[in-house]
């Protein structure tokens, strides 16, 4: 690395980078372009020689822009939100540029200890149990994904339970989540090798607004014991994708602890509101569980990837996952001073990425966190009125935190043509390329979701983006039937 062509270059990209945030909303937030269209614009091979980093740049603009979706737009409202800023974009630059891999403490002792104390920080925001911090038997560990934090829960609980049980015992074991659960812990169970017949995602509906009935869960353990299975794992969601429904903790919790049950809550979207007083009662009953997953990537300014977890019981998931080989031996952690956190996750090599949690921290502060998202509730509020003011909409699932689902009504009654109809207004709206929406089904209906998440978003953004969607739904109805 040369230093001074990495000056050069270094301000030519953050140029370039600038510009793009400058100029985002004037590109289709949702990409356009047809699959396959790169393959048509670059070279079947890699360069012999080096080429000149203007020409890459070019390349950038003309080839790679065009197929991305822009998740930083003020325009995007899909999915759940990836959220980028300035503290987090430097932070993510300076993890780049030191470009450690700090699996064992002694390979950067700052990345291990700053990730300890900066998600000590955070559990205290969150008003997290103390159980939770590090000074205790719990701790807090950076995974890429939550996809990731509930596998290495799972495998936790997973041979707690063999311990207790015996290692014939893996096809015994069932684990429990509603069916609003995301589908990283199915995935998980897959990996853990865990039952696909075991695997209990719970029936919910509207009158709980889709959030998981205790009664019902305490029934399916209750028939489990009895067929003699053993009830291992539940996993609790406060902010689901499809609706940000949230599973009542306290009673959830109550069962987990009765059954003797890991107990997991995944708040991947709406752990962040949670920072806010008036938002934080959605997370009691916390300290029931065993652990606690919050990405920070989506809605806390942290760009991806950052996603946290806590523990009760760091050893549970020292036990499962660490590996000591000859050639990573070293004093300190042989001496048990320190912690290792490629022993608290699936790969060994791991970044810096506690600097950019700890950049966002520092340079933004609780209140400007807390009046962020504060604003995109607001936000996400108004644009709930302005659905509910228009007689053919309706609002599907009671929004909760910056997520409102709703959809067209269909003027003939007929469940089939309204999904349609709805299906299409999401396909119209998003091929304008000024907004981008995301759908989901809940009880056989299709619906659209509206999230407010992104840096930029302003009252502005989404008073435009109900425009699109008024002004597509007119030209649909009035053609009088869906496409
Ligand atoms: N849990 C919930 C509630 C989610 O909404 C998502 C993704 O949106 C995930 C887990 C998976 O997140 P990740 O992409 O970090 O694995």
């Amino acid at each position: 690395m040369d230093a001074e062509q990495l000056r050069e270059n270094a301000h030519k990209m953050v140029d370039f980078i600038a510009d793009y945030y400058k100029n985002i909303e004037s590109f289709p937030v949702l990409s356009q372009v047809q699959p396959g269209y790169l393959r048509k614009l670059l070279p079947d091979s890699a360069p012999n020689h080096p080429e000149q980093f203007e020409d890459v740049l070019n390349d950038i603009q003309a080839k790679i822009l065009p197929g991305v979706t822009h998740w930083q737009s003020p325009d995007y409202f899909a999915y759940f939100p990836s959220n980028s800023s300035t503290a987090g974009f430097l932070g993510e630059m300076l993890s780049a540029g030191l470009n450690i891999v700090g699996f064992s403490w002694v390979t950067s002792p700052a990345a291990t200890e700053l990730e300890v104390i900066v998600l000590d920080w955070l559990a205290k925001l969150l008003k997290l149990p103390e159980d939770f911090l590090s000074l205790g038997q719990g701790g807090g560990v950076i995974q890429g994904t939550a996809s990731e934090a509930v596998l290495v829960v799972l495998l936790a609980a997973r041979d707690k339970f063999l311990r207790r049980y015996g290692k014939n015992s893996l096809a015994k074991l069932v684990a429990y989540a509603s069916n609003q659960a995301h589908a990283s812990l199915q995935k998980a169970c897959q990996i853990a090798g865990i039952h696909a017949e075991n695997c209990r995602f719970l029936e919910t509906d509207s009158s709980t607004n889709y959030a998981l009935s205790p009664d019902i869960l305490q029934e399916a353990i209750s028939k489990d014991i009895a067929a003699g299975l053993i009830p291992f794992f539940l996993s609790a969601t406060v902010g689901t994708t499809s609706s940000t429904a949230v599973d009542p903790l306290f009673e959830l919790g109550k069962i987990a602890k009765g059954n003797n049950i890991w107990f997991h809550i995944d708040a991947a979207y709406a752990g962040s509101a949670c920072i806010c007083p008036e938002y934080r009662h959605y997370i009691d009953g916390v300290e029931t569980a065993d652990s606690f997953n919050m990405n920070a990537h989506k809605w806390f300014l942290t760009n991806f990837d950052c996603s946290v977890l806590w523990v009760k019981d760091r050893s549970a998931l020292i036990q499962s996952l660490s590996t000591n080989p000859e050639y990573l031996r070293n004093k300190a952690s042989q001496g048990n001073m320190v912690v290792d956190y490629k022993d608290w996750q699936i790969p060994l090599g791991r970044r810096f990425r506690s600097l950019k949690l700890w950049m966002v921290l520092r340079l933004y502060g609780l209140e400007n966190l807390q009046c962020y998202i504060r604003s995109h509730i607001e936000y996400a509020k108004h644009f709930e009125e302005l659905v509910s003011l228009d007689q053919r909409f309706e609002i599907v699932a009671p929004r909760t935190f910056s997520l409102v689902c709703f959809r067209l009504i269909s003027p003939h009654n007929d469940d089939d043509f309204c999904n349609k109809l709805n299906h299409d207004l999401l396909d119209a709206v998003n091929s304008t390329g000024k907004i981008f929406l995301s759908h989901t089904v809940l009880s056989g209906k299709y619906i659209l979701r509206f999230v407010v998440g992104t840096p930029l978003t302003e009252e502005r953004h989404v008073n435009a983006a109900w425009k699109v969607l008024h002004d597509e739904a007119t030209k649909l109805l009035g053609r009088g039937s869906a496409n």
